[in-house]
C-alpha cells in the first residue's frame, strides 16, 4: 500500500482562488514589496515567482532591485519608506543578503504591521505566546498542510527535524498550541539515533536541507511525512543539469508512510500562498483602520 500524496499544488491553488476572491472584493488593493540585493540566480527566482502569485491574486506587487554592493544604510532607508508607503501592506526582503549587510538588523527595521514573512523578533514573540501576529509562511503552510491532509494531531507524536529560526523551530511552536495539541519533539544534528525518535512519530516535519535524512527504515507504519527541504541533486538526464530532492527519502517512505508531501510540488507552492495570505490580512487591518 503506498501513501497518499498531499498535494500542496492543490491545496495552493484552492486557497489562491479564495485569496482572489476577497482581494477583489477589499476597498483596498494589497500591495507587496519584495526587495532584492543582488542577482543570486535562486533568489531572483523566487522574487519572479512571489511577483508573479501577487499579481494573479490581484494584488500590486513592487519589485525593488538594489545592487550587490548596496549599503546598509540605503537599504534600511529603503525600508523606512515602504514602512511609511499607504500603498504597501507587506515588505519582504529576499534571503541570504550580500554578506557585508547585518540579515539581523535589515529584518528587524521591517514595521512589524507589514512583516508578512514573519521573520521580525516582534511576531516571532507574538507567534510564541499565542498572539494574533503573522504567521512564518513555510510553518503556517505546513499546518495547513496537515489540516488539508485530515490529520487531527490532538494528543499525537509530532517529530521536528532542523531547529532553524524560518522552519523548525516555528513548526515545532505551532504544533505545540493547544489548538493543535500534538506532543512535540525536536530533533538537529546534537541528537543521538534520530531513527530513535522518528520511529515514534505520528507524523515528521523533516526541513535539514539534506537529501536522504529520512529513509523508511526510521518511519512508523503509517505515519505522515511532511518534506520540507529542497535539495539539488545533479542529474544529466535533466536539461538543467539537476533535479529537486526533498530531505525524505521518497522510494522508501512512501511505502511505510500512510500519506507524505512530494518534492517538488509540497510544501514550496505553500509558502508563496501563506504569503499572499498574510498580505491580504495585513491589507484587511488597514481597510478596518
Ligand atoms: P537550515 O540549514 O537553517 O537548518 C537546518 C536544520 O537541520 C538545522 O537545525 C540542523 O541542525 C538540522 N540538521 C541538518 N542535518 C541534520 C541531520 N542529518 N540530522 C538532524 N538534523 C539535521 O535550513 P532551513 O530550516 O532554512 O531549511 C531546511 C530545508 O528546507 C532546506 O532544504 C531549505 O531549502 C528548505 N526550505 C524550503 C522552503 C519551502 O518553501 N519549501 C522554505 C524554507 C526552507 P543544527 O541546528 O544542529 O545545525
Amino acid at each position: 500500500m503506498g501513501a497518499k500524496i498531499i498535494s500542496g499544488k492543490e491545496l495552493s491553488a484552492k486557497l489562491r482562488e479564495e485569496i482572489a476572491r476577497e482581494t477583489a472584493s477589499l476597498p483596498v488593493k494589497p500591495g507587496l514589496a519584495v526587495i532584492l540585493a543582488g542577482d543570486n540566480p535562486a533568489s531572483l527566482s523566487y522574487v519572479k515567482a512571489k511577483e508573479k502569485a501577487c499579481q494573479e491574486a490581484g494584488m500590486y506587487s513592487r519589485e525593488i532591485r538594489l545592487p550587490g554592493d548596496v549599503s546598509k544604510a540605503e537599504l534600511l532607508g529603503t525600508i523606512r519608506e515602504l514602512n511609511a508607503d499607504a500603498a504597501i501592506h507587506g515588505i519582504l526582503v529576499q534571503l541570504p543578503l550580500p554578506k557585508h549587510i547585518p540579515e539581523k538588523e535589515v529584518i528587524e527595521a521591517i514595521s512589524p504591521e507589514k512583516d508578512v514573512d514573519g521573520f521580525t523578533a516582534i511576531n516571532t514573540g507574538r507567534m510564541l505566546i499565542g498572539e494574533k501576529c503573522f504567521l512564518p509562511c513555510t510553518p503556517h503552510g505546513i499546518l495547513k498542510l496537515i489540516e488539508f491532509a485530515g490529520m487531527d494531531l490532538a494528543g499525537k507524536h509530532a517529530v521536528v527535524v532542523g531547529r532553524s529560526n524560518i522552519v523548525g523551530k516555528p513548526v515545532a511552536a505551532l504544533l505545540s498550541r493547544k489548538e493543535v495539541n500534538a506532543t512535540v519533539t525536536l530533533c538537529h544534528t546534537g541528537t543521538r539515533d534520530l531513527g530513535f525518535y522518528t520511529r515514534q512519530a505520528d507524523v515528521v516535519v523533516a526541513a535539514t536541507g539534506r537529501a536522504g535524512t529520512l529513509t523508511g527504515d526510521m518511519l512508523k507504519p503509517g505515519a505522515v511525512v511532511i518534506d520540507v527541504g529542497v535539495n539539488r541533486i545533479p542529474d544529466s538526464t535533466r536539461p538543467s543539469g539537476y533535479r529537486l530532492t526533498g530531505d525524505a527519502d521518497f522510494e522508501s517512505c512512501a511505502p511505510v508512510a500512510s500519506a507524505i508531501t512530494p518534492v517538488p510540488g509540497g510544501v514550496g507552492p505553500m509558502t508563496i500562498t501563506m504569503l499572499l495570505w498574510n498580505t491580504l490580512e495585513s491589507a484587511k487591518l488597514h481597510a478596518a483602520r
